[in-house]
């Protein structure tokens, strides 16, 4: 059996801060369980700042889709580690523009019924994560129902 230290990742990403429930989804918008390399989901992990947090754990460098993440937690920071100590941090941000994620929900919008591959949309309000479809300028608001 393999033995994994937890706390002491030598090489990989730390996904942090991440709001407590929302590790899961992460896990599985990010399609982490098709990776071949060690993963770890923890949980409720007791944080001073946050009460409770989830934090993701993967033992390589992997490309992690910012755009998604960010939109499902903007709050959330990652953590690269090489030789066991922290080399670069990234916090994470709502995107300002997203491609191929949200769909316009105007009945009229030319995205309804002429087929655009990847519809773009530029952040309107970043409080309620309202978007501006680039064709009708309608806003969207997301929700994660929408990443399917
Ligand atoms: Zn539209």
């Amino acid at each position: 059996m393999r033995m994994i230290n937890v706390s002491k990742l030598k090489k990989g990403l730390v996904i942090d801060h991440i709001a407590a429930g929302s590790g899961y989804r992460i896990f599985r918008q990010l399609k982490l369980d098709e990776l071949n390399d060690v993963v770890i989901l923890m949980r409720n992990v007791p944080s001073k700042k946050m009460g409770k947090k989830d934090v993701i754990k993967i033992e390589n460098h992997i490309n992690l889709d910012l755009e998604v993440l960010g939109l499902i937690d903007p709050h959330a920071t990652i953590n690269v580690i090489d030789n066991g100590n922290r080399t670069k941090k990234i916090r994470l941000a709502l995107p300002k523009r997203v491609e191929g994620i949200l769909k316009c929900k105007n009945p009229r919008c030319i995205t309804q019924y002429e087929k655009v591959d990847a519809p773009v949309f530029y952040l309107a309000n970043e409080e309620n994560k309202t978007y501006r479809c680039s064709y009708c300028d309608s806003p969207t608001q997301f929700v994660e129902g929408d990443l399917g």
